[in-house]
């Protein structure tokens, strides 16, 4: 699938089958257009904090719950970006765990 490609896989095959099931290949989210049936998995906080690997900061989501939450959340960290005064992002070197 598309969204595997480059660098973006980090949620590997059996991690997504576990966290699929764990919900039940229902999606989470339930926006707009919804299809109901999960086949990714989301990182729910994608802020990368000390959660960020954990299973309960991950949920089944559909593919087209997934782009709109995926979309936001790349307006939201440019925006973020904008107001911190165009520094540019990188990793917090306090924040590996
Ligand atoms: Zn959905």
């Amino acid at each position: 699938m598309a969204w595997v490609k480059g660098n973006k896989a980090h949620t590997s095959k059996p991690e997504r089958d576990r966290i699929l099931a764990r919900d039940e290949y229902q999606c989470q989210i339930r926006g707009i257009g919804c299809l109901g049936e999960a086949s990714e998995v989301d990182h729910i906080d994608n802020t990368r904090n000390a959660n960020y690997w954990r299973d309960s900061n991950k949920q089944a989501v559909c593919p087209v719950c997934h782009k709109v939450k995926t979309q936001r959340e790349a307006t939201e960290a440019r925006a973020a970006r904008r107001a911190r005064g165009l520094y540019p992002v990188e990793k917090h070197p306090g924040l590996i765990a």
